[in-house]
């Protein structure tokens, strides 16, 4: 017997794990991302600054695993050199610029960065990047993928869909098939954008702590990249807007976010100001409200979509969402 074919869109984290669990129950695994390169919401940008190439976890800033397969996911990248335990100088700051640390807690991050855990899941997988699919047409056994550039994959018996859900609602309005209970769904999902700010600060400066969690003002989180397992390169920062802040600038230039969060950080906190830094603006960051099923499939039982936004704000969720997705799809 032919052996089934399945076409995963995204390679953040849920696609690599929807693409894992098919692929353990012998299905052929393609997958598909408009990125550059795996990782999604979890990846990390390399920069040439003036003072070295350095990687910036810009989106999600550490991991904690709560269930066995994600534990798994994770001391296996570890064993392949591909993720640490970021045992950092974590504190939270109220307006006051009160600081009191942070509860103690395992925090992974990938090694050199955070894509390098959504990479080696990938590791062996048929992933094409720079791809943006537009819509699937066909039927149950038969899908086929329409990409932007006019070209078309497949036949497929499963299609996986990771798109947050704003992307894929327009996704599947413009898709062949009875998609209406999928998309009613998605609408009733929410997520936070996020402003992120890289930056590498003109002298380098201990400010006390690696990670802050700040109230009041623009700037909710701060971390030191080079405060991580495999980063020992210059002083380097990511700040990331609060919600709200990130909400209300979301059409700003990236040039004005960058001034403010930096200037900001220098006023409360004394981070010298960048000698290098640029902005990336993550209009779909972090979920605040979601269906809470891990999963959801079209009537055929053979699409369906996952992600982080099916459960709620953490990687492990988008994990275990795709992972869920891919055993289904799998029978
Ligand atoms: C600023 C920020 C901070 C965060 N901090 C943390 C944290 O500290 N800890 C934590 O646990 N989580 C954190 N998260 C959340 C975490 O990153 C996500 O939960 C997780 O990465 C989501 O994975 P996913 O696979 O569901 O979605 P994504 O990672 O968004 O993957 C979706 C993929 O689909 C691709 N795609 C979309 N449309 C198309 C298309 N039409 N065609 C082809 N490909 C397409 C995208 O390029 C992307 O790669 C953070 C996220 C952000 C943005």
């Amino acid at each position: 017997m032919a052996k089934r074919r399945a076409a995963v869109i995204g390679a953040g984290l849920a696609g690599a794990a929807a693409a894992r669990a098919l692929s353990d129950r012998g299905v052929e695994v393609v997958l598909f991302d408009k990125g550059l390169g795996p990782g999604g919401r979890m990846s990390t940008r390399r920069a040439e600054t003036p003072l070295g190439l350095i990687h910036f976890d810009h989106g999600a800033q550490f991991l904690t695993a709560t269930g066995e397969g994600f534990t798994r996911l994770l001391k296996d990248a570890e064993a392949q050199g591909a993720a640490g335990l970021w045992t950092a100088r974590t504190v939270s700051i109220d307006r006051g610029g009160n600081a009191e640390s942070l509860r103690e807690k395992t925090r992974w991050v990938g090694v050199p960065g955070m894509s390098a855990i959504v990479k080696t899941a990938l590791s062996g997988f048929d992933a094409r990047f720079g791809v943006r699919a537009r819509r699937v047409r066909g039927d149950a056994g038969a899908w086929t993928i329409h990409f932007e550039d006019g070209h078309v994959e497949g036949p497929f018996d499963r299609v996986v869909l990771t798109l947050p859900p704003e992307q894929l609602i327009e996704f599947l309005a413009r898709s062949d098939g009875d998609f209406s209970d999928l998309i009613a769904e998605a609408l009733n999902a929410k997520l936070s954008p996020c402003w992120a700010v890289m930056t590498v600060p003109g002298n380098p400066a201990d400010l006390g702590f690696d990670g802050a969690k700040l109230l009041g003002g623009a700037v909710r989180w701060m971390a030191r990249m080079n405060s991580r397992p495999g980063q020992d390169g210059p002083d380097a920062w990511v700040l990331h807007a609060s919600p709200d802040w990130s909400e209300a600038f979301l059409e700003s230039d990236p040039e004005t976010v960058a001034r403010a969060l930096t200037e900001e950080a220098f006023i409360r906190f004394g981070l010298p100001m960048p000698e290098w830094c640029e902005a990336h603006r993550w209009r779909y960051a972090l979920v605040t409200e979601a269906p809470g099923t891990p999963f959801a499939l079209d009537p055929t039982g053979t699409l369906g979509c996952a992600g982080d936004w099916r459960l709620g704000p953490r990687a492990e969720l988008a994990w275990d969402s795709g992972d869920a997705l891919g055993d289904a799809l799998a029978d």
